[in-house]
């Protein structure tokens, strides 16, 4: 699963998101965004053409979670605590 979040203080509602992941964001008249904020795996690819096309850099990609980091995680939930 991929996490974003869009800061929409600086978002302008250019749409250049809308337009290259519309699966993901969507224009909600003039100048509002709509968006999945945990957008499927799939959507990955077009996210990243999103990201590097907002003009304000207002999408952020975060917390996206590998199969590396998930098993870190469990065994450190694991480890006795003596
Ligand atoms: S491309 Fe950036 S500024 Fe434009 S609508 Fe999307 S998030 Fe907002």
């Amino acid at each position: 699963m991929v996490r974003i979040v869009v800061d929409l203080n600086r978002c302008q509602g250019y749409a250049q998101c809308a337009f290259l992941a519309p699966e993901v964001f969507v224009m909600h008249g003039e100048e509002g965004l709509l968006y999945d904020p945990e957008p499927d795996e799939a959507q990955r690819e077009k996210l990243a053409q999103a990201v590097a096309a907002c003009p304000v850099q207002a999408i952020l990609v975060d917390a996206v979670e590998t199969p590396d980091r998930r098993i870190r995680r469990s065994r450190r939930a694991h480890r006795p605590g003596r």
